[in-house]
Protein backbone atom coordinates (compact mmCIF):
# COMPACT_ATOMS: atom_id res chain seq x y z
CA UNK A 1 0.00 0.00 0.00
CA UNK A 2 2.68 2.41 0.86
CA UNK A 3 4.71 1.31 -1.74
CA UNK A 4 2.31 2.45 -4.16
CA UNK A 5 2.03 5.71 -2.68
CA UNK A 6 5.67 6.36 -2.96
CA UNK A 7 5.60 5.23 -6.46
CA UNK A 8 2.24 7.34 -6.79
CA UNK A 9 4.57 10.45 -5.95
CA UNK A 10 7.53 9.69 -8.24
CA UNK A 11 5.48 9.17 -10.84
CA UNK A 12 4.58 12.63 -10.46
CA UNK A 13 7.44 14.08 -9.41
CA UNK A 14 9.41 12.29 -12.82
CA UNK A 15 6.40 13.14 -15.26
CA UNK A 16 6.04 9.47 -15.86
CA UNK A 17 2.94 6.82 -16.52
CA UNK A 18 2.65 4.16 -14.17
CA UNK A 19 2.36 1.23 -15.92
CA UNK A 20 1.27 -2.23 -14.78
CA UNK A 21 2.71 -2.57 -11.36
CA UNK A 22 2.51 -6.03 -10.18
CA UNK A 23 3.56 -7.37 -13.98
CA UNK A 24 6.44 -5.34 -14.31
CA UNK A 25 7.72 -6.27 -10.48
CA UNK A 26 7.01 -9.64 -10.82
CA UNK A 27 8.98 -9.29 -14.09
CA UNK A 28 12.02 -7.60 -12.31
CA UNK A 29 12.13 -10.49 -10.32
CA UNK A 30 12.46 -12.97 -12.85
CA UNK A 31 15.74 -14.44 -11.86
CA UNK A 32 16.33 -18.07 -11.44
CA UNK A 33 19.23 -17.79 -8.84
CA UNK A 34 16.15 -16.80 -6.43
CA UNK A 35 14.91 -19.91 -6.24
CA UNK A 36 12.60 -20.11 -3.31
CA UNK A 37 13.86 -17.19 -1.72
CA UNK A 38 10.70 -14.56 -1.09
CA UNK A 39 10.95 -10.72 -2.12
CA UNK A 40 8.68 -8.61 -0.56
CA UNK A 41 8.56 -4.57 -1.59
CA UNK A 42 8.19 -2.49 1.69
CA UNK A 43 8.13 0.61 3.48
CA UNK A 44 9.49 -0.99 6.02
CA UNK A 45 13.21 0.37 7.52
CA UNK A 46 13.84 2.64 4.88
CA UNK A 47 10.13 4.02 4.57
CA UNK A 48 9.83 6.73 1.52
CA UNK A 49 13.72 7.04 1.12
CA UNK A 50 14.96 8.33 -2.17
CA UNK A 51 18.01 5.91 -2.01
CA UNK A 52 17.20 2.03 -3.48
CA UNK A 53 17.91 -0.34 -0.44
CA UNK A 54 17.19 -3.84 -0.10
CA UNK A 55 18.54 -6.21 2.86
CA UNK A 56 18.13 -10.14 4.02
CA UNK A 57 16.01 -10.11 6.36
CA UNK A 58 15.87 -13.69 7.47
CA UNK A 59 17.21 -16.80 5.80
CA UNK A 60 14.28 -17.05 2.82
CA UNK A 61 13.40 -13.15 2.76
CA UNK A 62 14.92 -10.46 1.02
CA UNK A 63 13.10 -6.85 1.60
CA UNK A 64 13.21 -4.36 -1.25
CA UNK A 65 12.28 -0.98 -0.67
CA UNK A 66 9.49 1.76 -2.51
CA UNK A 67 12.58 3.30 -4.00
CA UNK A 68 13.53 0.03 -5.79
CA UNK A 69 10.07 -0.80 -6.97
CA UNK A 70 9.49 2.95 -8.04
CA UNK A 71 12.50 2.83 -10.38
CA UNK A 72 11.65 -0.44 -11.68
CA UNK A 73 8.01 0.70 -12.67
CA UNK A 74 8.82 4.04 -13.99
CA UNK A 75 12.18 3.39 -15.86
CA UNK A 76 12.01 0.71 -18.46
CA UNK A 77 16.01 1.10 -18.43
CA UNK A 78 19.02 -1.21 -18.33
CA UNK A 79 20.79 0.55 -15.85
CA UNK A 80 18.31 0.04 -13.44
CA UNK A 81 17.71 -3.15 -14.13
CA UNK A 82 21.43 -4.31 -14.17
CA UNK A 83 21.71 -2.44 -11.09
CA UNK A 84 19.16 -4.31 -9.30
CA UNK A 85 20.13 -7.67 -10.70
CA UNK A 86 23.45 -7.26 -9.09
CA UNK A 87 21.94 -6.06 -5.41
CA UNK A 88 19.50 -9.21 -5.52
CA UNK A 89 22.68 -11.28 -6.18
CA UNK A 90 24.64 -9.21 -3.34
CA UNK A 91 21.62 -9.97 -1.03
CA UNK A 92 20.98 -13.79 -1.89
CA UNK A 93 25.14 -14.07 -1.38
CA UNK A 94 24.37 -12.63 2.49
CA UNK A 95 21.45 -15.43 2.89
CA UNK A 96 23.73 -18.22 2.32
CA UNK A 97 27.74 -17.23 2.88
CA UNK A 98 28.23 -14.38 5.81
CA UNK A 99 30.40 -14.98 8.29
CA UNK A 100 29.28 -14.69 11.75
CA UNK A 101 30.69 -13.01 14.29
CA UNK A 102 28.51 -11.66 17.36
CA UNK A 103 31.04 -9.02 18.64
CA UNK A 104 29.36 -5.56 18.62
CA UNK A 105 30.97 -1.97 17.75
CA UNK A 106 34.83 -2.89 17.19
CA UNK A 107 37.16 -2.98 14.84
CA UNK A 108 36.91 -6.88 14.30
CA UNK A 109 33.11 -6.36 13.52
CA UNK A 110 33.45 -3.67 11.15
CA UNK A 111 36.05 -5.97 9.55
CA UNK A 112 33.86 -8.78 9.35
CA UNK A 113 30.96 -6.71 8.78
CA UNK A 114 33.04 -5.50 5.46
CA UNK A 115 34.31 -8.54 4.50
CA UNK A 116 30.67 -9.97 4.14
CA UNK A 117 29.66 -7.29 1.85
CA UNK A 118 32.77 -7.44 0.03
CA UNK A 119 31.95 -11.32 -0.74
CA UNK A 120 29.00 -10.73 -1.30
CA UNK A 121 29.63 -8.16 -4.10
CA UNK A 122 31.79 -11.03 -5.41
CA UNK A 123 28.91 -13.40 -5.24
CA UNK A 124 26.41 -11.14 -6.48
CA UNK A 125 28.34 -10.76 -9.48
CA UNK A 126 29.04 -14.23 -9.77
CA UNK A 127 25.09 -15.14 -9.66
CA UNK A 128 23.74 -12.00 -11.18
CA UNK A 129 26.46 -11.48 -13.92
CA UNK A 130 28.19 -14.80 -14.85
CA UNK A 131 31.23 -13.26 -13.14
CA UNK A 132 31.24 -10.60 -15.45
CA UNK A 133 33.21 -7.68 -13.66
CA UNK A 134 32.11 -4.74 -15.91
CA UNK A 135 28.44 -5.48 -14.94
CA UNK A 136 29.41 -5.51 -11.29
CA UNK A 137 31.15 -2.20 -11.40
CA UNK A 138 28.57 -0.54 -13.75
CA UNK A 139 26.11 -1.47 -10.97
CA UNK A 140 28.11 -0.08 -8.24
CA UNK A 141 28.75 3.03 -9.44
CA UNK A 142 24.73 3.46 -10.23
CA UNK A 143 24.68 2.87 -6.85
CA UNK A 144 27.47 5.19 -5.63
CA UNK A 145 25.13 8.22 -7.49
CA UNK A 146 22.69 8.16 -4.46
CA UNK A 147 25.14 9.13 -2.37
CA UNK A 148 26.42 12.71 -2.02
CA UNK A 149 29.12 11.47 1.06
CA UNK A 150 30.63 8.62 -0.02
CA UNK A 151 32.50 7.32 3.23
CA UNK A 152 33.30 4.10 4.95
CA UNK A 153 31.10 3.08 7.87
CA UNK A 154 31.02 0.29 10.55
CA UNK A 155 28.74 -1.94 8.60
CA UNK A 156 30.01 -1.24 4.93
CA UNK A 157 32.86 0.26 2.99
CA UNK A 158 32.43 3.33 0.76
CA UNK A 159 31.56 2.84 -2.21
CA UNK A 160 34.77 4.13 -3.69
CA UNK A 161 36.73 1.28 -1.38
CA UNK A 162 33.67 -1.08 -2.82
CA UNK A 163 34.29 -0.49 -6.38
CA UNK A 164 38.16 -0.52 -5.63
CA UNK A 165 38.39 -4.34 -4.12
CA UNK A 166 35.70 -5.47 -6.50
CA UNK A 167 38.73 -4.22 -9.46
CA UNK A 168 41.04 -6.97 -7.47
CA UNK A 169 39.07 -9.55 -9.91
CA UNK A 170 39.35 -11.94 -6.63
CA UNK A 171 37.95 -12.24 -3.79
CA UNK A 172 40.58 -14.52 -1.96
CA UNK A 173 42.98 -14.09 0.99
CA UNK A 174 45.03 -11.54 -0.31
CA UNK A 175 41.97 -9.12 -1.03
CA UNK A 176 40.36 -10.10 3.25
CA UNK A 177 44.21 -9.36 4.20
CA UNK A 178 43.54 -5.89 2.88
CA UNK A 179 40.06 -4.81 3.93
CA UNK A 180 41.57 -5.61 7.50
CA UNK A 181 43.90 -3.00 6.68
CA UNK A 182 41.52 -0.78 5.48
CA UNK A 183 39.03 -1.69 8.06
CA UNK A 184 41.33 -0.66 10.91
CA UNK A 185 41.79 -4.59 12.28
CA UNK A 186 44.78 -6.50 13.65
CA UNK A 187 43.49 -9.71 14.88
CA UNK A 188 45.47 -11.50 13.02
CA UNK A 189 43.79 -15.13 14.90
CA UNK A 190 40.24 -13.86 13.51
CA UNK A 191 41.93 -12.86 10.14
CA UNK A 192 43.14 -16.35 9.71
CA UNK A 193 39.81 -17.62 10.82
CA UNK A 194 38.14 -15.42 8.30
CA UNK A 195 40.19 -16.03 5.16
CA UNK A 196 39.50 -20.44 6.16
CA UNK A 197 36.34 -20.03 5.92
CA UNK A 198 35.38 -18.27 2.84
CA UNK A 199 36.10 -19.87 -1.14
CA UNK A 200 37.90 -17.50 -3.28
CA UNK A 201 35.79 -16.40 -5.95
CA UNK A 202 37.27 -15.19 -9.24
CA UNK A 203 35.49 -12.88 -11.72
CA UNK A 204 36.46 -12.00 -15.13
CA UNK A 205 37.04 -9.00 -17.46
CA UNK A 206 34.88 -9.19 -20.62
ZN1 LIG B 1 25.17 -6.24 1.83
Amino acid sequence: MFVLLHIWKKSHDVKKKIPDIKCTLKDALNMSFLGDVKVFFTVLFTGFSGKPNAMSLLRGIIIVNAEWAARLVLFDDEEVKRAFRFTMGHEMTHQSGDYTFLEAFTKDRRFVNWVNEVHADYGGAQLAFDGNINNALLSVRYKKQDFQVDKDSQTHPSWRHREGYLKAGVFDMDLIKRIAGDAGCDNKALIDKVCNYFVPIKLRYE
